[in-house]
């Protein structure tokens, strides 16, 4: 989206709210998101209640821009920041808010390309500590950063790349496949990647060059991989700029680069703003 575009939905905030609730509402018709009904009750301040169930919403209740505490402009301005690819500390200074509640809104964002991405449900159900709850506000515990650190399959498809989960691999059956079936590994910054396994151009996992427990380095010469086009082409720089990688932060970093790679010759401000206004999923039925 160019400047003058972005420069008008953020007039004011009603601007602002009226671009994000094209994405919520359809035809402008408010349903209940519980029971689907029509029939509503207008309460104040903006409040609505469901005359079959009784449920009390707002036009952003349960939806993932209404994890973190932004206003509509303020998640405009962030999302663009977020396509401009400006670092979590640099928007805050931009936003004028602190540091933890820019992390907390680029995290709400990352938590929805996740959501969109084809394996969302494995990823919920099978990392510890990252979901989404009933009520449509979503968890992501970093208080612990030990835990198996995930694996992702790379499939390369024409102009795609699908980034799969593989749940049964962890980031030792890397050094176990290394060590004794001699697959070859390299690392950029703190991605590990290997030559091509089973179906998978690469398998890509998090840590460093040198993997002190084992004593190895992830440094092997002639993997089938090339770099100067595609999705390598793409990923390199991209992966050595990321810095702290948890077993719980690490498939909201890959499942943001597929979004990247996938939409690259598209204007990925209004997918973002539609991911940001969709209904948080319940993955636990
Ligand atoms: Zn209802």
């Amino acid at each position: 989206m160019d400047f003058q575009t972005f420069e008008n939905l953020i007039k004011n905030e009603n601007s602002a709210r009226k671009y994000l609730l094209q994405f919520c509402w359809k035809n402008h018709q408010r349903i209940c998101p519980k029971c689907r009904s029509r029939k509503l009750y207008t309460l104040q301040g903006g409040r609505r209640r469901c005359a079959r169930c009784a449920y009390t919403f707002h036009d952003f209740s349960q939806r993932f821009l209404n994890n973190g505490n932004l206003s509509p402009r303020q998640w405009l301005r962030l999302i663009k920041l977020f396509e401009l690819e400006v670092p979590t500390g640099r928007m805050a200074e931009q936003l004028g808010v602190t540091y933890n509640t820019a992390y907390k809104a680029v995290t709400t964002l990352r938590m929805a390309i996740l959501a969109h991405s084809l394996d969302a449900r494995l990823i919920i159900r099978s990392i510890e500590g990252l979901g989404f709850s009933k009520s449509g506000k979503f968890h992501l515990d970093m208080s612990t950063r030990g835990g198996r650190m995930p694996v992702f399959g790379i499939v390369e498809r024409g102009t795609h790349v699908f980034a799969d989960l593989i749940p049964e691999l962890d980031g030792d059956s890397i050094v176990h496949f290394k060590m004794n079936f001699h697959l070859k590994t390299a690392s950029l910054g703190k991605i590990i990647y290997t030559d091509r396994f089973k179906q998978y151009a690469a398998l890509l996992t998090g840590g460093s060059q040198l993997s002190s427990i084992y004593n190895i380095r992830h440094a092997d010469k002639g993997l089938h991989i090339d770099s100067s086009k595609g999705f390598w082409s793409f990923s390199k720089e991209w992966f050595r700029r990321l810095k702290g990688i948890s077993p719980r932060n690490f498939p909201l970093y890959i499942k943001e680069l597929e979004f990247r790679y996938n939409h690259k010759n598209e204007d990925i401000f209004p997918i973002l703003a539609e991911y940001l206004c969709a209904m948080v999923p319940d993955f636990e039925e």
